[in-house]
């Protein structure tokens, strides 16, 4: 038996047989393709609009953000450069914000400059 084929995702039946790129299970019918499981890992963040942000976008601050432990404050209209994103809550963007550096700032606060 070919080890390179999994169980199925479905019903963890092991009689999974590949059809070009498509996994197929003859037990409960269920196909997928690996490659787009996989592309469902890719971290989606979207900004105020709801258009995906990436890294190396430019995007402006909505709101104004208060700087945890500090009294500074990213007033809105700021404008910051994403240098990461990361799969989390809130504070997804690593960004570097005019006049204040490297800060993490929440995508839903921002929106594509
Ligand atoms: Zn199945």
């Amino acid at each position: 038996m070919n080890k390179t084929i999994p169980s199925c995702l479905k019903c963890a039946s092991e009689y999974v047989y590949q059809d070009q790129s498509l996994f197929i299970c003859p037990e409960c019918a269920f196909e997928w393709n690996p490659l787009e499981v996989a592309a469902e890992d890719i971290i989606e963040v979207k900004d105020a609009n709801g258009a995906l942000l990436s890294e190396g976008d430019k995007v402006t601050v909505i709101k104004d953000l208060k700087i945890k432990a500090s009294s500074q404050v990213i007033k809105i209209g700021t404008k910051a450069l994403i240098r990461r994103i990361k799969d989390a809550k809130d504070h997804q963007l690593d960004c570097k914000v005019d006049g204040v550096g490297e800060m993490m700032v929440t995508a839903k606060y921002v929106k594509k400059a």
